[in-house]
């Protein structure tokens, strides 16, 4: 891969702006070199850039080297930088697969890319080929999501490798579900495609979604241009604690896991029972996407009666399909006795 070619040739030559906290790193005893107010609050000074010591947990959890991380405000800022780095608006093109999640879409429109979508299989698997088929020069970026949204399903690996294998730009996974799936992670990938940026959120797992912090993966190369082109101070101190916090109790997040994966087999249990329900898909996330006889009709009656679901009917390949997340044991089961007056 060359990535010079990859990179939008105004991001390649930009001079980042620099911030205080660029210029001067570590201890001193007096600060005044940032405009800040001095009167301490806990939040009077402004975040570190590069979240270290943030990133210094992650990499020990994720087995990567803190300069392979870059964290934004959610996933969907690398979402976003990904297109501002790597592809040249009216002229360059991403590839992805349908249905998946709905901000790549969304940034490439905004950033004036083409985006063209390769439909998955009925079963929601993989089709390389068909992907490598709609890429051309302009292709920069081929956006794969596994555990796939809305689906639920991993994609199968030999697949994403075919196209990590002959493809020559960027190819990002997405996996905001990797928690609650039964196969590996390919951050362990990272070292050996040098194109491979990894997306995972404090969003789903670690129960998060409300301090908005995603993770891009990538090699060190391009992770530096992620940390050129984003805003100096993107990750404020409230979310770097926060997520400090989180991170020192894994535990936690692993036993709610847990539940959450006896819950989804309980779920799909007590769906089958129900004469509603017309097909379960197989899920490795923390949802389940469910066929059912009138989607439209019975996800208004599950409103009306104070339970959201998340209708997927006009969505590509799942006509009359519920998403349905996984909730506490008591949320699951009013779904489950709504359900079953159908
Ligand atoms: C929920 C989700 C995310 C998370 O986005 P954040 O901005 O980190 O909250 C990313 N990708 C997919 C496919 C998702 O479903």
């Amino acid at each position: 891969m060359n990535l010079k070619s990859l990179i939008r040739p105004n991001i390649w030559k930009l001079a980042p702006y620099s911030c205080a906290r660029d210029e001067f790193k570590g201890e001193a005893r007096v600060f005044v070199d940032a405009n800040e107010n001095p009167f301490p609050n806990g939040f009077n000074r402004y975040p570190d850039p590069l979240q270290l010591s943030v990133k210094e947990s992650i990499s020990k959890i994720k087995n990567v080297r803190p300069t392979q991380i870059m964290l934004g405000n959610g996933s969907d800022e690398p979402i976003d930088l990904i297109y501002r780095i790597f592809c040249e608006p009216k002229v360059d093109n991403a590839v992805a697969i349908a249905p998946s999640y709905g901000m790549y879409g969304v940034c490439a429109d905004i950033n004036d890319v083409e985006y063209r979508t390769v439909r998955l299989n009925d079963d929601f698997s993989l089709n390389a080929d068909a992907v490598l088929k709609a890429t051309d020069e302009r292709t920069h970026v081929i956006w794969l999501c596994s555990p796939n949204n809305p689906s639920g399903n991993l994609l199968n690996r030999n697949e994403i490798k075919k196209i990590l294998d002959s493809f020559d730009g960027i190819v990002v996974i997405d996996e905001a579900y990797q928690d609650f799936a039964a196969e590996s992670s390919w951050l362990t990938e990272l070292d050996k495609y040098p194109q491979l940026i990894v997306l995972q959120t404090f969003s789903k797992a670690w129960g998060m979604a409300g301090v908005r912090c995603g993770m891009a993966f990538a090699s060190e190369e391009i992770i530096a241009f992620f940390n050129k082109v984003k805003y100096p101070y993107n990750v404020n101190i409230l979310t770097q604690k926060t997520i400090a916090e989180a991170l020192s109790n894994e535990q936690k997040m692993r036993e709610q896991v847990k539940t959450i994966l006896d819950e989804r087999a309980k779920m799909q249990r007590e769906l089958a029972k129900l004469g509603v329900v017309k097909h379960i898909f197989p899920s490795d996330a923390n949802f389940l996407l469910v066929r059912v006889t009138d989607a439209p009709k019975i996800y208004k009656a599950l409103a009306d009666r104070g339970c959201v679901v998340r209708s997927r009917h006009n969505v590509v390949l799942c006509e009359n399909c519920l998403r349905i997340t996984i909730g506490t044991p008591e949320e699951n089961e009013i779904i489950i006795n709504e359900l079953k007056t159908f």
